[in-house]
């Protein structure tokens, strides 16, 4: 059925707009759940909880 189909691709979507992805180890959750916010730089910088890769990096506006 195509109309599962576009169900997936449709909650995909939602799922990338409000969660983070690291590119090293593949941990995936929501913005503001289990990544480590890194509070001694003057950034928005958060960090991977499981393998410690920077996944964020942007100034603070
Ligand atoms: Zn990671």
């Amino acid at each position: 059925m195509t109309d599962s189909i576009l169900y997936t691709s449709d909650s995909d979507q939602q799922f990338s707009k409000t969660a983070l992805f690291c590119p090293t180890c593949e941990h995936a959750s929501p913005i503001g759940s289990d990544w480590i916010m890194d509070d001694s730089v003057q950034r928005d910088r958060l960090l991977c909880p499981r393998c410690g890769t920077v996944v964020v990096d942007q100034p603070q506006l």
